[in-house]
């Protein structure tokens, strides 16, 4: 198989791999990246980022993801269309199979593949898609002041989402598919007594409607039960909360990941337990997601691939 020799590797196009190729490249890494299978990752599927600092009229995320990729082209970044599809973190140099036909051999990883939303599987989530369907409350959910939204899980992610949409929508309705949350004590607490949030236990969201945007959600009530009910909700936006899938499958065998995928890291740094492999961004990240904490996390990677090949 074609083989190539690099100092620095970075998987992953969004802010957290841009941003550590913007740094590596500037300490002249020659770092090579990865852009995998979302070319500038999960924000290019959000309309305006409006908590991105430095931008006082919002920016919306393909455009955020466009500037931030040219920042990164203009200092020399070496960037690909590819997919990591294996990888052996066994013994160095490293070696990343991208798209099963090529093998990078690096001196440093900085894997930033980021996490995946879970979506129900519907196809209206698709055909509303950036038109009321969202996974993300704190990027989108400043659009549905004063309007009635539904949250779908019932896990902390689920109750942080409808307490923080609580603060702006009119309305919250929790779409809860077992009679109980399975959120921590003080989470459930706060839904249950939050007066704009309605929870619907034994709820499943089976489809949506509207005309050019979401106007409703297809309820069924105790599915599959002799006294099943089905009906329509009326709401604005239909906001995912049932998990992320982090995209840490090839990597596994070698670094320490938590129950669900994320990499674990030594706390406050990008360092996994392989010398000279950095997680950086969601994909190590199971608490803040966000796109200027994945942006940090990028920088501190890059930082650190730098003091690595310098001191070994
Ligand atoms: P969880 O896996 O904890 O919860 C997912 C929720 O979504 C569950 O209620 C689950 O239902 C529901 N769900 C999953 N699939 C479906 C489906 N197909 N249809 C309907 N409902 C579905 O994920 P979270 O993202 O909430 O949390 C992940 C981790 O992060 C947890 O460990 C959590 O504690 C932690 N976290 C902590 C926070 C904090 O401490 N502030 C904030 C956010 C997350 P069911 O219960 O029936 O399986």
């Amino acid at each position: 198989m074609d083989t190539e020799r690099v100092k620095c590797l970075i998987i992953g196009s969004g802010p957290a791999g841009y941003t550590a190729a913007i740094y590596a490249s500037r300490a002249n890494l020659s770092p090579v990246l990865y852009e995998g299978l979302q070319p500038g990752g999960q924000l290019t599927t959000t309309t305006d980022v409006e908590n991105f600092p430095g931008y006082p009229e919002g920016i919306s995320g393909p455009q955020l993801m466009e500037d931030l990729r040219k920042q990164a082209e203009r200092f020399g970044t070496d960037l690909r269309y590819g997919v990591a599809t294996a990888a052996d973190l066994s013994q160095k140099p490293y070696r990343v199979t991208i798209d099963d036909e090529k093998v990078i051999e690096a001196d440093t990883i900085i894997i930033a593949t980021g996490a995946a939303a879970k979506y129900l599987g519907l196809e209206d989530e698709k055909k509303y898609a950036g038109i009321g369907v969202s996974a993300c409350a704190t990027c989108d959910g400043f659009f549905y002041r004063k309007k009635v939204v539904a949250v779908v899980g019932g896990g902390d992610t689920a109750c942080e989402e409808a307490s923080y949409l609580a603060g702006l929508a009119s309305k919250v309705y929790l779409i809860v598919r077992k009679p109980f949350l399975r959120a921590s004590k003080i989470m459930q607490e706060r839904v249950m007594g939050n007066e704009k949030i309605e929870v619907l236990f034994e709820h499943n969201a089976v489809g949506l409607y509207g005309e050019g945007g979401v106007e409703g959600v297809h309820l069924v009530k105790r599915m599959g039960q002799p006294d099943e009910e089905r009906y329509d909700l009326p709401i604005d936006g239909f906001f995912l909360a049932i998990g992320h899938e982090p995209n840490s499958g090839i990597f596994k065998p070698y670094l320490d990941t938590d129950e669900v995928g994320y990499i674990l890291t030594e706390p406050g740094t990008p360092r996994t337990k392989v010398p000279g492999v950095f997680a950086a961004g969601d994909v190590a990240d199971p608490h803040y997601r966000q796109a200027i904490t994945a942006a940090a996390s990028g920088c501190k990677a890059a930082i650190e691939a730098e003091r690595y090949l310098l001191n070994g």
